[in-house]
Order: C-alpha cells, then sequence, then structure tokens
C-alpha cells in the first residue's frame, strides 16, 4: 500500500483497518487479537517509507448498544483518527453481496431514513473524527427515493454540530452505482454549511491506492470546497485545495 501510495505522488497515506466488534459479525473486522500486529504492520511501513507520512486509523462500525469495546480501541493513544461508518441497519449488512437482496423487497425510502437516523446516532455518541461513505447505501445502485433529502439534511446538521469532518470516498466509482460517496448535491451542501473535508479511496488492495483522487480533489473545488483536513493524533491538519489542485 505504501509502495503504490508512493508511486502515485502521495504524501500522507492513512490506514483505516474495521475496528473489532463485540460480538464479532459476519467475520470482516480485525479481530481484537491481532490490533497488535495491525499496528506493528503499519509501523513498519513508517519504518520502511520515510517519504510518507503514515496515518494509523481505525473505521469503526455503528451498532446501537456495542459501543464499548469500540470505545476502548479507539482511545489508545497510537490512533491517528477514526472513520465512524454504518454498515448495518438493524442486523442488515445492506451494503454486502449476502444481503442486497433485500434492497429489492425493503422500502426503499424507510431504509434510507433508519440509515440516516442511525448515522445521527453515530455522529451524537462521538469518539471519531470522520463520517465514512455517507450515502453508502446507494452501493448497488437503489438510490435514494427524493423525498429523503430532509434526512440528510439533519444528517448533515448533527455533523456540523458535533464538529465532524465529512469524507470524499472515491470507492463508489468502483461499484454498480459508479458515482463517489456522497453525491454531489449532499457534498455541496455539506461545503455550504462549512463542513470539513477529507478525501478517501478505501483501498482494499495496492491497486486502488490513490484512485481516482484527481477527480476528486478537482470535485472538492467544483463543490466550493478550498481544503482538506486529515487527522494526526486525533488533531485536524488543513491543506489548502490549491496546492493539492498545483
Ligand atoms: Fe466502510
Amino acid at each position: 500500500m505504501a509502495k503504490a501510495a508512493t508511486a502515485r505522488g502521495l504524501r500522507v497515506l492513512g490506514f483505516a483497518e474495521h475496528a473489532p466488534l463485540a460480538p464479532e459479525l459476519d467475520g470482516w473486522h480485525m479481530p481484537r487479537s491481532e490490533f497488535p500486529a495491525y499496528v506493528a504492520e503499519v509501523e513498519e511501513a513508517r519504518a520502511r517509507h520515510s517519504e510518507l507520512e503514515i496515518l494509523l486509523g481505525l473505521e469503526v462500525d455503528y451498532l446501537p448498544g456495542v459501543q464499548g469495546l469500540v470505545e476502548e480501541f479507539c482511545a489508545q493513544p497510537c490512533i491517528d483518527y477514526v472513520i465512524g461508518s454504518v454498515h448495518y441497519i438493524d442486523g442488515w449488512n445492506f451494503d454486502s453481496e449476502e444481503g442486497r437482496w433485500e434492497w429489492d423487497v425493503r422500502d426503499r425510502a424507510a431504509a434510507y431514513r433508519r440509515y440516516y437516523q442511525l448515522v445521527r446516532e453515530l455522529a451524537r455518541g462521538g469518539g471519531f473524527e470522520i463520517v465514512g461513505h455517507l450515502d453508502l447505501p446507494k452501493k448497488f445502485g437503489y438510490r435514494m427515493p427524493p423525498e429523503v433529502w430532509d434526512e440528510v439534511e439533519q444528517t448533515l446538521q448533527v455533523i456540523r454540530q458535533e464538529g465532524l469532518a465529512l469524507e470524499l470516498n472515491t470507492a463508489g466509482l468502483r461499484v454498480e452505482v459508479g458515482e463517489a460517496y456522497p453525491e454531489t448535491r449532499i457534498l455541496r451542501r455539506a461545503a455550504e454549511l462549512g463542513i470539513p473535508l477529507t478525501l478517501g479511496t478505501d483501498a482494499h488492495d495496492p491497486q486502488h491506492v490513490a484512485s481516482d483522487l484527481d477527480w476528486a480533489i478537482r470535485q472538492l473545488a467544483d463543490v466550493g470546497c478550498r481544503e482538506v483536513v486529515y487527522f494526526r493524533k486525533r488533531s485536524p491538519v488543513v491543506v489548502p485545495l490549491q496546492r493539492m489542485l498545483a
């Protein structure tokens, strides 16, 4: 990952493994016992790639009632930043291949409403810096019905009140929906509200490191954003967008 980042001209690379859950669901989160190995690998990458600033992050899942372990993990001093994300609607992993069929039988507006309600709960709970892939439910092309927009607006208001940053995540360009998270209209509204924006490619493989990042930087400029934020030891570092465009 670090080698790919350097080859593609990045100066800063953040790792954000899925934080352990208790109890584990579906087997895709990092087991608790593997955390020291994760830290050691990131430190090894740092030692080998002094040309890069390498950040140690986590992506936490929001599941009502199972936040204890997450908080314990996220409070560790080695962590630079935490992304808070919702991948489950009341036990339904709506962004997984196994769960996608449910989109065909669910009331889509109700699913979106519940999703945004969970994102607001996550945001109000705190303990993290960045809201991840905000409109993830569109992943398989089941787009948000227009009448749900008020939920998006409310959610952005909460994100602003809580002082959280929002991620522009290019992974959506690589899946069925073919569009980054969040969609332009949401990103523009976030920029208007002065919500700090950060960049992510959600690379699960070196080939996706920096994927569509040039596009993403231009997209930020197009929606009126002037700076990008990232987090080092839980504190914001602000980079003028002009510098990234150059
Ligand atoms: Fe995620």
